[in-house]
């Protein structure tokens, strides 16, 4: 693209307005505010509203919240629904049995925790933000990483608009903007696209081990009355999930009679046949679970990745110029479920590093005091003590249960040991080697097909624009994913943007990718096993529009 870009310059830009990005922007204007110093702060979403591209479950551990706004009650911060019970169950094809609260683990428990419609705290965190001068930008993609000529970052290029679908600049075409900073908070979730990018420019994962990650599916439903009670917090493990594939299911009882209902599949499951979407579908008809939505009404639905793999899984968490924050870098704890409480405070122990830089007279260099700050901080006690939990769940269901019980329980979590992740591309198994799986048809009250799900969704892209979903090999799709794993993209997408249909004229099979049903979700970017497919920000804007998800 030939014409230049225009360019706005800011103290400090931030990618992405979830609990991490928003987290590190108030940070940073109530620190400027104390020292009585100005400090330019936007930040940068692609959801076409703050919130938009936020999905979550979710019970949040307001620790961090405390620390960022500690008058967030006054403030009127939409955490109305303390946990009044709390409720793990084991799931078997007929029946469940609960652990006893005196077995659970600490980590396992919610006591002083928040039912919360994630989407609208991240919006209520951006009012706060916006109140305090932050500049908040939705409809605006990073899209590429700005560095300067030594390598540092200096910002980022706003993704082009009205580009046709072979690139070239259609009618309304709008080139992005380079928008450029002394400093850069990268904070957009799970394996962001620019994230990943930079992990790989500046070799942040040297020292790490391999990100390993999640499928979250959810749905919000209203229930009758009878079915409710506002604070109920269901976990489940088990059923329908075979014991040597982690994951698990929940039912959170919010206020005003909504049932937030979800089932998450570690993406690092080996049998090509398993359908995450249709796991979940079948999670809903469980008696435990069924008496919740039975005569309800689903009102919407979603999906994004998690990133599990904690501790040992987080890379290096700056370059210079600028660092990774929230579940870019992998902050959540996925014992408990729970990062929006990690995304928060990193944001604000990177925020306060910056400040400090600034102050200095610095401008894109090395954020050192951040990870150090990290460091001694109770994210990384909280962390370090839950950190074997994924390698354990990797020893299957029962084992796996038992030796993270026993860590939590006996140890306290001081083993003296940290076991390894490993990447969940690697993990698949060849289809001829493994169980087909059958799932019933939906029955259209509790469970459902994909593409009335993704309705719910609200998903749109313009269709006159280069595909976001990059396929670095055109023919791996069918030489390798057909040939040996029977196409997994067309079960792990929970969009159903993958179709495998016959060309004409003979041609054979081929892959469709129907990329404007695309929610953003990331897992084909994570799954597929020769890691042929690279997912772009599509234009700002677009995507699916949740409603406080
Ligand atoms: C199904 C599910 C259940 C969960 N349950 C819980 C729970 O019960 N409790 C809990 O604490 N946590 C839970 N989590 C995890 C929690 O949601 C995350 O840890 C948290 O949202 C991470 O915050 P973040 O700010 O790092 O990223 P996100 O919340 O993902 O926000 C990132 C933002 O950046 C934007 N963005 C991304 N890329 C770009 C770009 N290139 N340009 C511009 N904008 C961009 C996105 O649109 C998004 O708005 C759950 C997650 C899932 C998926
Ligand atoms: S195309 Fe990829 S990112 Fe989009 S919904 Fe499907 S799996 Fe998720």
């Amino acid at each position: 693209m030939s014409s230049e870009r225009e360019s706005m310059e800011f103290d400090v830009l931030i990618v992405g307005a979830g609990p991490a990005g928003l987290a590190a922007a108030i940070r940073l204007k109530q620190q400027a505010a104390a020292a009585g110093r100005e400090v330019s702060v936007c930040v940068i979403e692609k959801g076409a509203e703050v919130g938009a591209h936020i999905l979550s479950g979710a019970v949040m551990d307001p620790r961090a919240l405390d620390e960022l706004l500690p008058d967030w009650k006054a403030l009127g911060a939409p955490l109305d629904t303390p946990v009044r019970e709390d409720k793990v169950l084991f799931l078997h094809a007929g029946g469940a049995h609960q652990v006893p609260h005196a077995l659970l683990p600490d980590c396992l428990t919610n006591d002083g925790n928040y039912v919360v419609r994630l989407g609208s705290l991240v919006r209520w965190l951006g009012e706060q933000a916006e109140a305090l001068g932050v500049e908040i930008y939705p409809g605006f993609a990073g899209a590429e990483v700005l560095h300067d000529e030594a390598g540092a970052v200096i910002g980022v290029a706003t993704g082009d608009m009205g580009l046709t679908r072979n690139g070239e600049p259609g009618p309304a075409y709008q080139r992005g903007m380079a928008l450029l900073a002394a400093y850069t908070l990268f904070a957009e979730g799970c394996r962001g696209h620019l994230g990943k990018q930079l992990e790989a420019r500046h070799g942040l994962r040297g020292n790490s081990d391999p990100q390993t990650y999640g499928l979250g599916i959810k749905e919000l439903w209203e229930v009758p009355a009878g079915a409710h009670q506002a604070g109920l917090v269901v976990h489940t493990t088990g059923w329908p999930l075979q014991s040597d594939t982690y994951g698990g299911g929940f039912a959170y009882h919010l206020e005003g009679g909504l049932v937030a209902v979800g089932h998450v599949v570690g993406l690092d499951y080996a049998n090509p046949h398993l359908s995450p979407f249709e796991e979940f579908q079948r999670f809903k008809t469980h008696p435990a679970i069924r008496c919740y939505l039975e005569g309800g009404k689903r009102l919407a639905y979603g999906a994004r990745a998690i990133a599990a793999g904690g501790l040992q899984s987080l890379p290096t968490l700056v370059f210079p110029g600028g660092a990774l924050i929230g579940d870019d870098a992998g902050f959540l704890n996925a014992a408990r479920i729970k990062g929006s409480h990690g995304a928060i405070k990193s944001g604000m122990l990177a925020a306060e590093a910056a400040i400090e830089a600034l102050a200095q007279g610095r401008r894109q260099d090395l954020l050192e005091a951040y990870p150090a700050a990290f460091r001694a901080s109770w994210l990384h006690a909280e962390l370090h003590a839950t950190r074997n939990f994924k390698p354990y769940m990797k020893k299957g269901r029962w084992l796996g249960s038992l030796l993270f019980g026993l860590d939590q329980k006996l140890l306290r979590g001081k083993a003296p040991w940290t076991l390894r992740n490993r990447a969940d591309h690697d993990t698949l198994r060849p289809a001829a080697e493994c169980p087909r799986l059958d799932y019933p048809k939906p029955d259209g009250r509790l469970s459902f097909d994909r593409l009335s799900s993704v309705f719910l969704s609200n998903t749109n892209h313009e269709e006159e624009q280069p595909c976001h979903l990059r396929l670095a090999d055109p023919e791996a799709p069918i030489r390798i994913n057909l040939a040996r794993f029977d196409a997994p993209e067309t079960r792990y997408c929970p969009a159903g943007v993958y179709e495998i249909v016959e060309g004409g004229d003979g041609e054979g099979p081929r892959l469709q990718i129907n990329s404007q049903n695309c929610i953003h979700c990331k897992t084909c970017d994570i799954k597929d096993p020769t890691q042929n497919i690279t997912w772009v920000t599509p234009q700002g804007g677009e995507g699916p529009i949740y409603q406080g998800m």
